[in-house]
Parts: C-alpha cells; sequence; structure tokens
C-alpha cells in the first residue's frame, strides 16, 4: 500500500507538469503526471487526493473532466490553473463548486513557485476522510484529534490586527484572528487548520473560543480606557444555526458590552452558499445591535440586489485588489466601484492588505474609511494593541 497522497496532474505543457509534479513531490505527494486528458480516467483513482487540472487542453478541456470527477462524486481536491484570464478560472471554480466538487485553489499562468508550494503544502496537511475515521495520518500532520486536543487544553489563541480611520488614523477596531499555540510545530496560522476544524465539525468550538476570548479582551481594554470594536470571522455553519444571533447576543451582554463593539464578517462566498437561510440570521443580528460585514468582496458573486436585501454595514474589499491598486489598471478600477457601490448602499468601506505607503494614500484620496494591513501593523496578541494605539502615528504618515 502506498501511504503517500496520490496527485495527479493534467496539463499539456510538459515543462509546466514537470514543474508541478518536483513541488508535489517536495510536498510528500505520491506525484503523477500526465499530458493526455485521454489518459485521465485510467489514471485518476476515487481516493486521488489532489487532482492539478490545466482549463485549456487540446483534445479535451479541464471543463470535461471536472464533469467526471463529479459522476464519480469525488472528494478530491482540484487546484485548476489557465493561461487565459482570471474570469475564466472563476467561472470554473463557480462551475465545479455547483458540481458539489472542492476547489482548493486557483492559479494564473505564469504562476510562482512559492504560490503553488504553499497550496500544496496546505494540502498535504489535510487528512483523507477514511483516515480521519480511524484517526491514523501521516507523520507531522494535524489531526482532528490533536486539534481537538488544543481546544480542550486551551492552545488557541486570539491576535488582533487593527482597523485604521483614513481620514483621522485613529484606531477604530481591530479584527480578531485564530492561532494555535502548538506544544511542537509553534504559532501556526489559520490556513493551517480552519478547513480540518470545518470538515470535522470542531469549527463551531472553535467558534467559540473566538467570541469567548475577544469579548473578555474587549472588556480589559474598556478598563484600560480603549473603547474600540472588535470583527470576528463567521463560519459558514453559524450561518445555519437558527440560535446564533441569541447566543452572541446572550455573550456579549453577560460581559457587560455593548453590541454596537461587535462586528460579524461574513465572507462574500459564504453568503451565496447560505443565501436562503442566512437572511433570517443576519437580519437578527442586525436588529440586534450588532455591525455586518461582507469580508472578502469581489472574490465570490453577489449581486447587487442581494446586497441590497442583507443588512450588511460595512465592505471589506478582498485583499487581492488592494495588494494591486497601485500597479494593476482592473484592480484599481474595482476598488473604485466597489467604493462606490458600497457607499451609495451606505455601507463603511474597509481596505484590507494595505502593505505600503502609496496604496494608503491612493485608497485614502479614493474614499475608502478604513484601513487593515501590514503598512498599519500585523496582528498582535491583545495585550500589545493599548501600547500600538498610543504610537499609532508613528506608523502612518
Ligand atoms: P481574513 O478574514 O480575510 O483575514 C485577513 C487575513 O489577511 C489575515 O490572515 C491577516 O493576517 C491577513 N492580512 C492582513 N493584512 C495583510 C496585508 O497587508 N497583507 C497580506 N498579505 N495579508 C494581510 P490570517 O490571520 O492568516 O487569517 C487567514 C484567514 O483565516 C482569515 O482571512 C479568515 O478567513 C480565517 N480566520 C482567521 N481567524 C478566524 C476565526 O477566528 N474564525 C474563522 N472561522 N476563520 C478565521
Ligand atoms: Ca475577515
Ligand atoms: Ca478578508
Amino acid at each position: 500500500m502506498q501511504d503517500k497522497p496520490h496527485l495527479l496532474i493534467v496539463d499539456d505543457e510538459p515543462d509546466i507538469g514537470e514543474f508541478i509534479r518536483n513541488i508535489a513531490v517536495l510536498a510528500g505527494f505520491d506525484a503523477e503526471f500526465i499530458d493526455e486528458a485521454s489518459q485521465f480516467e485510467a489514471c485518476y483513482h476515487p481516493d486521488t487526493r489532489v487532482v492539478v487540472l490545466d482549463l485549456f487542453m487540446p483534445e479535451r478541456d479541464g471543463i470535461e473532466l471536472l464533469r467526471v470527477m463529479a459522476e464519480l462524486n469525488a472528494k478530491t481536491a482540484i487546484i485548476l490553473i489557465s493561461g487565459y484570464d482570471k474570469s475564466v478560472l472563476n467561472s470554473a471554480r463557480k462551475l465545479a463548486k455547483e458540481q458539489g466538487l472542492f476547489v482548493a485553489g486557483t492559479l494564473a499562468k505564469p504562476f510562482r513557485y512559492d504560490e503553488i508550494e504553499l497550496l500544496l503544502n496546505n494540502l498535504a496537511l489535510l487528512p483523507l476522510e477514511n483516515q480521519s475515521q480511524t484517526g491514523q495520518t501521516r507523520s507531522g500532520a494535524i489531526s482532528e484529534q490533536a486539534l481537538k486536543n488544543a481546544l480542550e487544553t486551551d492552545q488557541l489563541v486570539v491576535h488582533f490586527q487593527p482597523q485604521v480611520e483614513f481620514g483621522n488614523g485613529k484606531l477604530a477596531g481591530v479584527e480578531a484572528l485564530v492561532r494555535w499555540q502548538h506544544p511542537d510545530h509553534g504559532l501556526l496560522m489559520p490556513g493551517r487548520f480552519i478547513p480540518l476544524a470545518e470538515q470535522s465539525g470542531l469549527i463551531d468550538r472553535l467558534t467559540d473560543v473566538v467570541i469567548e476570548k475577544s469579548l473578555q479582551q474587549l472588556g480589559e481594554w474598556l478598563q484600560q480606557g480603549l473603547r474600540i470594536n472588535v470583527a470576528i470571522n463567521m463560519p459558514p455553519v453559524s450561518l445555519k444555526n437558527l440560535h446564533f444571533p441569541e447566543y452572541i447576543s446572550e455573550r456579549i451582554n453577560a460581559c457587560g458590552l455593548a453590541a454596537e463593539q461587535v462586528t460579524l464578517e461574513v465572507t462574500e462566498t459564504t453568503l451565496m452558499q447560505e443565501l436562503a437561510r442566512s437572511l433570517d440570521i443576519l437580519t437578527r443580528i442586525r436588529m440586534k445591535g450588532m455591525s455586518l460585514s461582507i469580508d472578502d468582496f469581489g472574490t465570490g458573486y453577489s449581486s447587487l440586489v442581494q446586497l441590497y436585501r442583507i443588512p450588511f454595514t460595512e465592505l471589506k474589499i478582498d485583499l487581492s485588489f488592494v495588494k494591486h491598486a497601485v500597479s494593476d489598471p482592473e484592480a484599481l478600477a474595482i476598488v473604485k466601484m466597489t467604493t462606490m457601490l458600497g457607499h451609495e448602499l451606505g455601507m463603511s468601506i474597509v481596505a484590507e492588505g494595505v502593505e505600503d505607503q502609496s496604496t494608503w494614500h491612493l485608497l485614502k484620496q479614493l474614499g475608502c474609511d478604513i484601513a487593515q494591513g501590514y503598512y498599519i501593523a500585523k496582528p498582535m496578541p491583545g495585550e500589545k494593541i493599548l501600547a500600538w494605539a498610543k504610537t499609532i502615528h508613528a506608523h502612518i504618515s
């Protein structure tokens, strides 16, 4: 029995196929490359962990192979690549999702070594479904049991990233971002364990921990004379949980805080998945006085009407657009239009991923309201925020 997970690359360009195969081998995969889509059925097994798929191939396109996998009810993680424009990748991703497939990432050619490396390293850590049932995982991989243990022994910590008003440079709030202080592996970023938490159903408990630690921190800041807001990320499951609005509202009251100090962030993609049921829950969250933010805006497919129907108070422009606004006219156009649209609908605009001074100035000029990003500050432990806030003007100019 092969104990390394199987990864299959389908691309008509041998250079690219080999390039990816080498990275996959280093990431710990049993990697196989085929340059003809006609060989797909012969090489693909239902337990293939990852398929890296070029959308454009001469005799059979990638969309056809997606259909083959959908018919097999495949649980394979799929990485889509394309040499054409990004809109094709986005359409293909949407199509795959609608067929119940799991798209772990998209890559536009030419892509960088580190882009594919990061994706493959993360996927190598995901437990296979059949493995998580027996509790076995590859050595070094994060298992469901380890995450459960981390929750029970309080290994999760929350860091906070400042959000600053463009207008006056004041600290408006922070976003709560979870980390795992792992006894052997050090501080793990959420990308390493949130997908596992979501798959295994541990995300509910993880969210409770983040809420509890965030509210407690908010209370401590208040005692120190710092009144700011906290934004908490809502996972997809909480949009199905009809008790969620009451639950969080009760926790806020119990901590002696005001609902106005709490913003809940829902990604645009999550929203689209849970549209029917979420309207009820999101409306009740607003009625209880909390704010609602639509996160990663621009990466999903919400329509104007949907934005209008759901009472969002804030719109966060995805960092992929913010990061390139200075250099890429298309990204700039999206930032401009989104800012106008959000303002027209009465929302406050948060630019996420502000990494340098020129981006700060450009977005300020475009009328964005709040900035978040490495230029202002990286996420930090709660006890560092107060001292940071006192020297805020030294960080922004
Ligand atoms: P997100 O909600 O979009 O959070 C923003 C991410 O962008 C954070 O990554 C943050 O550190 C990073 N970031 C902030 N400023 C910059 C910048 O200027 N440049 C760049 N390149 N990145 C920047 P992080 O902390 O690794 O979190 C990744 C994702 O994990 C989050 O994306 C969110 O989707 C998820 N996540 C984090 N904490 C939680 C949580 O408590 N619950 C849930 N359900 N998801 C969480
Ligand atoms: Ca967020
Ligand atoms: Ca975001």
